[in-house]
């Protein structure tokens, strides 16, 4: 099995924790259900991965070494590029007034220790499926386009597109973020996997192929290229 394949394809979900036994176990659960999962156990750490690598969701742990997570969770809200990231948090104060304190601080919900792994995959699921529903459904269309990640299949109005494995994930991350310009960098890190070596160049070996499998039946172009910037799907 080649590493394209094992690779997770899901939602890129950045895990804010300094206890190490929970930041492992949640880290092989969500990794099992697919997501993309990267670790971090202080919260000025984690604002700098955070601009780094914008990921999809953060679960966020209320008392951190450095920042707060309430801290942390404030000053993404106060940005323009983080404002949007879905938050989690993670809490071990049961008390009514600190939860308000925490929805208000911007916080999307909220789960309190101790809690099980399939409470904690069902709070992130129902948050992705609220707020960026593009990332929890099994199928999503955009557009002319559609793709259904459980049966592999894509197809353009009323055609199906036959697309090979890197291009459906290539695809499949575009539509998770219709809009936003990724660089060839950021899209070898979602569709490549982080540990593997690739050339820049080899995004735009397979973008190309998208493309003509896409636009085989001459409806347009649907893929962005921004000059010295990447490729964006258009809105
Ligand atoms: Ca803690």
């Amino acid at each position: 099995m080649s590493l394209e394949q094992i690779a997770p394809t899901g939602p890129a979900i950045l895990v804010v924790e300094d206890e190490d036994a929970l930041a492992t176990l949640i880290n092989y659960n969500l990794g099992k259900e697919g997501y993309r999962v990267s670790l971090c156990a202080d919260g000025e750490e984690a604002l700098i991965i955070i601009d780094e690598k914008q990921p999809d969701i953060i679960l966020l742990d209320w008392m951190l070494p450095t920042v707060s997570g309430i801290e942390v969770c404030r000053r993404l809200r106060q940005r323009a590029e983080t404002r949007n990231i879905p938050i989690i948090m993670l809490t071990a104060r049961g008390e009514e007034s600190d939860r308000i304190r925490g929805l208000d601080t911007g916080a999307d919900d909220y789960v309190v220790k101790p809690f099980s792994m399939s409470e904690l995959s069902a709070r992130v699921r129902a948050v992705l499926r609220r707020i960026r529903p593009g990332l929890a459904e099994d199928s999503v269309r955009h557009g002319d386009i559609t793709i259904d990640r459980v049966a592999h299949r894509v197809k353009r109005g009323e055609a199906e597109i036959r697309l090979g494995p890197t291009e459906f994930r290539l695809l499949d991350h575009l539509m998770q973020h219709p809009g936003r310009v990724f660089s060839r960098e950021q899209l070898l890190d979602a569709v490549w996997g982080q540990d593997v070596y690739v050339e820049t160049r080899t995004v735009d070996v397979h973008i190309g192929r998208l493309r003509r499998a896409l636009n085989g039946g001459g409806d347009g172009d649907p893929i962005r290229t921004v000059r010295s910037a990447g490729y964006a799907l258009d809105a």
